[in-house]
């Protein structure tokens, strides 16, 4: 399979590494920018840079403008109802972070149960954990396939009339499984829960509908799907953004404030204390434009179909591999047998293959899996079989390594 998009968009990946072709493998962590998203940012550094929503000038218009043609294109690339749903924040973790403060603190009380899954990030646990330890509420975990998958009768075991909000990933950052998003929704909204969604490996990879997911809240990050980093979104159901608090407090998000008090702004400012990452919003809409002109179903077909031949082609080397062979998300979880993951990375690197080591901010799983930590593999549209065979030579490389 060749590469969705000509390498040469994204610079980055003309550079050598120990002089070898830079094989990156590490788009789970963060994805590589397209020379478009690079351009977008320094055109506003260059031409049009002010702050927002503030002063009365031909640059604070123009950027202020830019900004909200940000937002615009968020919420056309996500299917939410209004821009007004759309609130930037600095990734997913302060997205997750925000609704656990500003919706959980309000409606989550003693005895309410918060559903997750032993496969989320931290990002989608600790908050939880914490809301639940401020609120007496009781966090309860969705049992997986021994394969690492979420089945409804699993789901349906533990949401029950408690249960106030459902927290998943679309798709595991190290499982690399698809979860059924809308049938939980369902679930959820039959209890009168709210279904919170971790897009934050799932926006970059599959066409993303709020209202077909089922979703109440979404929450991403902007490097990974090719715009910089510190920019993100909370996406969040008007009727329940307005009812939620601010979790920040400050510079435009008030409407009036005295001595004593202050009234908060209307959606989506009243979440945007401070001055925002402008030239982030305006790279990740220049990050969306380009996922869209390449268009979403391909880039999905394309990042499945390397996670399962990158986790076909593995297992068949004798290697151990974790999460469901098919259908799978564009990553690969991997062990060589006693081998530390950090000295399997360390040989890949060597040969200029680049992965990650680690838990994956995923402790809970890791557990599960019943092991320290792993490699992984991750890919995205600038991949293709050749980076494959790349990683399957670095394995046998690593092999040949470590039995002298
Ligand atoms: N959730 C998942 C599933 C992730 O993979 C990640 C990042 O790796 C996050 C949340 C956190 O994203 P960020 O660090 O951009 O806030």
């Amino acid at each position: 399979m060749n590469p969705l998009v000509p390498r040469e968009d994204f610079p980055i990946l003309s550079r050598s590494v120990h002089g070898r072709r830079l094989v990156y493998l590490d788009s789970a962590a963060t994805a590589q920018k397209p020379a478009p998203v690079i351009a977008a940012v320094d055109h506003f550094y260059r031409y049009t840079n002010a702050n927002v929503l503030r002063s009365a000038h031909a640059l604070a218009d123009e950027a202020t403008e830019a900004y909200e043609a940000a937002r615009v294109k968020v919420a056309r690339f996500i299917g939410a109802a209004s821009p007004a749903e759309v609130v930037f924040t600095r990734g997913t973790t302060e997205s997750l972070n925000g609704i656990a403060r500003g919706w959980g603190d309000k409606f989550v009380g003693p005895g309410d149960e918060i559903v997750l899954s032993p496969m989320e990030h931290h990002a989608n646990l600790i908050p939880w954990q914490q809301l639940a330890r401020r609120r007496e509420a009781r966090l309860r975990f969705i049992e997986l396939t021994p394969d690492g998958r979420i089945t409804l009768e699993a789901a349906q075991a533990v949401i029950g009339p408690r249960t106030r909000l459902v927290a998943l990933s679309a798709v595991s950052n190290v499982l690399g499984t698809i979860n059924p998003i809308p049938e939980v929704a369902a679930l959820a909204h039959q209890v009168g829960a709210v279904m919170v969604v971790d897009g934050a490996q799932s926006v970059p990879h599959e066409p993303t509908d709020v209202a077909a997911l089922g979703a109440d809240f979404l929450a991403f990050s902007g490097h990974k799907l090719g715009g910089p980093t510190g920019i993100g979104v909370l996406w969040g159901r008007e009727t329940l953004l307005d009812a939620m608090d601010p979790f920040l407090f400050g510079g435009e998000m008030i409407a009036y404030v005295d001595r004593e008090h202050a009234t908060w702004a209307d959606l989506p400012h009243k979440f945007e204390a401070g001055t925002p990452h402008i030239a982030g919003a305006v790279g990740l809409g220049a990050a969306l434009d380009y996922l869209q002109a390449v268009g979403m179903a391909r880039v999905r077909d394309h990042g499945r179909a390397l996670g399962e031949e990158a986790y076909r082609r593995l297992a068949e080397a004798g290697v151990q591999v974790y999460g469901p062979a098919a259908p799978r998300a564009a990553l690969v979880a991997f062990n060589l047998g006693p081998i530390h993951p950090h000295d399997v990375a360390q040989v890949f690197d060597a040969e200029g293959v680049a992965i990650r080591a680690g838990h994956h901010c995923a402790q809970p799983l890791m557990q599960w899996l019943g092991v320290a930590a792993t490699a992984r593999a991750s890919f995205y549209i600038y991949n293709g079989s050749d980076d494959i065979d790349a990683l399957l030579h670095a394995v046998e490389v690593t092999k040949r390594y470590f039995r002298r």
